[in-house]
Order: structure tokens, then sequence, then C-alpha cells
């Protein structure tokens, strides 16, 4: 089956060294394999999102030299306009009696975002699921507007990492029932991302390792709305030499800083050296990589870097 693989970004800042990795292994896999490139732009939370930063994202990515075949600031292809999509699937879970509504207040501030690993999310308890009607017009009377959550069945689910290898969550004790839709409106990140890669045909994920412990919950969300699971690449995460994982934080590994810094040649090279591409950080170009590249080479342990 041909390849097709995409890169999802958010347009919540500037893309650091580790949305690079990501984006560059993500454009190897598929062009190593003569497959097709989406660029989708996850922008679902319009507080943090903006089509300016989107622009950039673009543009730092083209600096790079990673092009994409589908997709970019394509309305079609940017999450906020795609809300039709997203009330179709939730409208099916519903009607298969797998969403009720939580008022819980804490659980809906990250639910439109990707659940980094730092984010420290925790398995909700279902308090919400066993209110009886009574409760939640009470809730509702008072002004309450609910999250969202699909129930998510007593089961194991494994994922086979093309490149970590198999994965295994029980899902109700591992991930819990998780945010859809947030009580502002907005559509969350898990319930997007599986929508968007199966009506876009994605069959390759690849993306940073925090997002790993996403994947068996994405994938029964896949096969509950009746779709084929894509296969996931997840990648090492980026550490410093104290093997504290770099972030958006690092503000000296963003985007424009290290545009300051370096050539895009030179990022390349330093990119594909952390990946195991090369022995040296020596200059390279993305199409120059395209023989180099092979899964069997990137580390599966976390990355250090040191110092830029
Ligand atoms: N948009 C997500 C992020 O920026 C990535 C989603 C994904 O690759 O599944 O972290
Ligand atoms: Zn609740």
């Amino acid at each position: 089956m041909a390849v097709r693989g995409r890169f999802a970004p958010s347009p919540s800042g500037r893309m650091h060294l580790g949305n690079l990795l990501a984006a560059l292994l993500a454009w190897l896999d598929v062009r190593s394999q003569g497959g097709t490139m989406v660029l989708r732009i996850e922008d679902l939370d319009p507080q943090r999102c903006s089509l300016d930063k989107a622009k950039q994202l673009a543009e730092d990515l083209q600096w790079l030299g990673l092009d994409w075949d589908e997709g970019g600031l394509e309305p079609a292809y940017c999450q906020s306009n795609r809300s039709h999509y997203y009330q179709e699937a939730f409208h099916r879970l519903e009607s298969m009696g797998l969403i009720y509504p939580c008022y819980c207040t804490r659980a809906q501030r990250l639910a439109a975002s990707a659940p980094h690993a730092s984010d420290g999310a925790v398995v909700y308890n279902r308090r919400c699921a066993h209110l009886t009607p009574a409760q939640r017009q009470e809730l509702e009377a008072e002004g309450r507007r609910p999250a969202y959550r699909v129930r998510v069945p007593h089961r194991e689910v494994t994922v086979t990492d093309g490149h970590m290898g198999p994965y295994t969550q029980q899902l109700d004790a591992d991930c819990g029932d998780f945010i859809v839709r947030r009580s502002d409106g907005v559509w969350a990140y898990q319930l997007a991302v599986v929508v968007d890669d199966a009506l876009m045909g994605v069959n390759h994920v690849v993306r940073g390792c925090d997002l790993l412990s996403s994947s068996p919950a994405q994938a029964w969300l896949h096969r509950t709305l009746g779709y084929e699971p894509p296969r996931f690449y997840h990648l090492p995460l980026l550490v410093d030499a104290q093997g504290r994982r770099l972030s958006k934080r690092d503000r000296d590994l963003d985007m424009g800083v290290l545009r300051e810094k370096y050539t895009p040649q030179e990022l390349v090279g330093l990119l594909a050296w952390l990946a195991g591409l090369q022995d040296t950080p020596k200059s390279a170009t993305p199409a120059g990589l395209i023989p180099r590249f092979q899964w069997a080479k990137v580390p599966k342990n976390p990355i250090v870097f040191g110092s830029p």
C-alpha cells in the first residue's frame, strides 16, 4: 500500500528542535518510500493558535527544505475548519452510547492540545459517568457547561509501533475516559487527530514518543469509528545532558534562534546526526538523506543533545 504520512504541528508557537526532528523523520519515512506527504495544521485551540503562526511554521519547514504534497495552509487541512467532521464522529459515538457529559472543571484546559508527557496526564475517575439525569439538570441549572468524554472499554489494546515495537495499555485503567469536546465547545485533540488521520487516508504516523501513550486509545477510537488505525512510528525524546526533556521552554532551541545560528544544511545535518543517520553533524540536505534513511539506524533511547 502506498505510504501516506503526515506532519501535524500545532501553530501555538515557533517549532523547536524536537518538532523539527519529527518533521524530518516523517518526511524521510514518506520520501524514502515514494509516498505522499500531508501537512495538517492542528489549530483547534483558538486561544493558542493563529494563522500567522501557521504561516511561520510552513515557512520554517520550507526553509529547512521539507516539502509536502497536500495540505499546508489550505483551509481544508486546518483543523479549525473541520468541525463538521468532528461533529459527525461525535454523533456516531453518541449513538453508540459512548459519550457522557463531564462537569469537572480542571479537566478541560489541555484537552485541545496533544497530551505531552510533561503535562502529567491523570486517569479520570469516572465521577461524572454516574450522575443521574436529575444531578445533571441541577448542574446545568447552575450554568455549568460540560465537557464530553468517551467511555473506553475494559480492554487491553496493543499497538505495534514500527520503531518502538509492541506497546500495550489496559484502556480503562491506563488511559481512562478521555475528553473529546471541551466545555467551551472546542474539539479535543484525541478526537480530531483520529478523524483527520482516517479521512486524510494517513497510514504512517511519525511523531514524538510523548504521544506513544495516546496511541492505544487512538487505535481503539479508529476501530470504533470503523477505520483501520495507521502504523505508528514514535521517536525518542530529545533530552539535555541531565536527562531532562528539551521542550518549547528551551527558547534557545526554537526555530527563531536556530535560524540565526545555522544554515538549513547545517541544521538538517545536525538533526540527521541526532537521528543516527550520519556519524557527524556535517551539513546535509533532506533529499541527500533519503538513501541513508532506515528506521533501524534511529535510536530508541532518549537522544542526548548537549548544547547547540
Ligand atoms: N499536533 C500535535 C502536537 O503538536 C501532534 C499530533 C500528532 O502528531 O499526533 O504535538
Ligand atoms: Zn467529571
